[in-house]
């Protein structure tokens, strides 16, 4: 045994059986079923198992917002082959995803400067700057009030959070030689008593040649010591649900200046220290609160406000309502003319690590634990998982029975 516990007692003799498969993934957030995805395109038998009874997890709590141009380095190279992965998944499971772009709202000289010195160092069109006037007309505003300019971030998609990863699942729980178990929470894994790793669940062993651990934040519950050892954290962000504003209609997400400072992209310019210092002194207030000002709108219209950043092993579970408020007030001021009436809040919790933005550990032969230590999982979980797999065989797919 690795890690974690095994209940013996709890466990029913139905729910003894032993379960095969080529690969075996724990968790169907975005990262878990990526891995499955990948590992069923290369002809693999595939079970999921997951604790809960749908995916309530990180993946559904976010906004959708495939962040590629503003990564850098290894993000960047992921996020841009996951790009195309997930349109292909797109067409095949049936979730809404777009090639939107995202728009940067600029407000004053220091966050343009930021935006046209990244421009300068990508390929030709990738980022195009906005005159205040093409930023108000994304924006549905009929004024260019505070808006100085900004920039069109043209590779960006964007997927619905809230029925991605369920239509993904049900993709994955029907090809041939898969299946999604929900309710099957992973206690232990065991590896080297046979040729494949056995993970034992609350509903019995499952083995497998190759098993991914996706458990997102929760990775120091089964892996402590490997948790310990990244500094894994647990990331808390405020997030409201607004009605969907009259008339606005928004392709694109919208990013400010505070997200200009958590994207490496963005931190890499010259102007980004010129940047945190006005902020600093203009807007204490969003620095306090680590806040990541942003929005997208769903396809029902309803827009997805966001976020702070609260960092603790263990988070509380009450939501500061003045950081709410402030997040809220200052996308009024971007949106400005719109009605903003919120109709839902509450807290997201993703991995974090101070050590890097990934965590992938082969812990045994045949397993490999998986947690985006960032809040990037949405822009860089599929390029993790087509990089993770790519060791795999390819098997051909079973003949058709006459
Ligand atoms: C508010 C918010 C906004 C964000 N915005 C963005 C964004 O716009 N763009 C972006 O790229 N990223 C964003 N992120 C980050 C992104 O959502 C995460 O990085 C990503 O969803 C992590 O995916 P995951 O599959 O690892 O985790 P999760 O989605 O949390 O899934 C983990 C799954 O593992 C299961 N599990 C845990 N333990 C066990 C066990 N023992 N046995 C069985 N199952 C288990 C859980 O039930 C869960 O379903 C945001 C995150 C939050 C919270």
């Amino acid at each position: 045994m690795i890690n974690g516990v095994i209940n013996e007692s709890s466990t029913t003799q139905s729910t003894l059986e032993t379960r095969h498969s080529d690969v075996l993934v724990v968790g169907a957030g975005i990262v878990g079923l990526a891995h499955a995805a990948r590992a069923i395109d290369r002809g693999l038998s595939v079970r999921v198992i997951d604790r809960d009874h749908q995916a309530v997890g990180a993946s559904v709590r976010n906004f959708g917002h495939c962040c590629i141009t503003a990564q850098s380095g290894e993000l960047y190279d992921l996020a841009r082959h996951g790009r195309e992965l997930w349109l292909h998944y797109a067409r095949e499971s049936g979730f809404w995803a777009v090639e939107s772009g995202a728009v940067v709202v600029a407000t004053t000289a220091t966050e343009l400067a930021v935006l046209t010195e990244l421009a300068q160092l990508r390929e030709p069109g990738q980022i195009r700057l906005l005159t205040p006037a093409q930023v108000a007309a994304e924006l549905g505003r009929q004024d260019t009030v505070g808006i100085i300019g900004g920039a069109w971030l043209r590779d960006d998609l964007r997927v619905d959070p809230r029925t991605t990863v369920a239509k993904l699942a049900a993709w994955v729980d029907t090809r041939p030689r898969a299946a999604v178990h929900w309710n099957t929470s992973a206690t232990a894994v065991e590896s080297g008593i046979t040729r494949r790793a056995r993970v034992n669940t609350s509903r019995g062993a499952f083995e497998a040649d190759q098993v991914y651990f996706c458990v997102g934040h929760d990775v120091d519950y089964l892996f402590p010591e490997l948790a310990e050892a990244h500094q894994v954290q647990r990331c808390a962000l405020n997030m409201l649900r607004t009605q969907a504003p009259k008339g606005l209609d928004l392709a694109p997400a919208v990013l400010t200046a505070s997200s200009m400072l958590r994207y490496q992209a963005f931190t890499e310019v010259p102007s980004a220290r010129a940047l945190h210092d006005e902020l600093a002194a203009e807007h204490p207030h969003l620095l306090a609160i680590d806040a990541n000002v942003m929005f997208t709108q769903r396809p029902d219209g309803t827009l997805l406000l966001g976020d702070s950043h609260r960092y603790a092993a263990t988070q509380d579970p009450f939501l500061d309502e003045s950081t709410s408020r402030t997040l809220h007030r200052t996308i009024g001021t971007v949106l400005s003319g719109h009605d903003l009436t919120v109709i839902e809040r509450w807290q997201g919790i993703y991995a974090s690590s101070p050590r890097g933005p990934l965590l992938v550990a082969d812990v045994a032969e045949g397993v490999t634990v998986v947690s985006v230590t960032s809040g990037v999982g949405m822009t860089v979980g599929f390029g993790l998982a087509e990089r993770n797999t790519a060791t795999l065989p390819h098997r051909q797919p079973e003949p058709a029975p006459c």
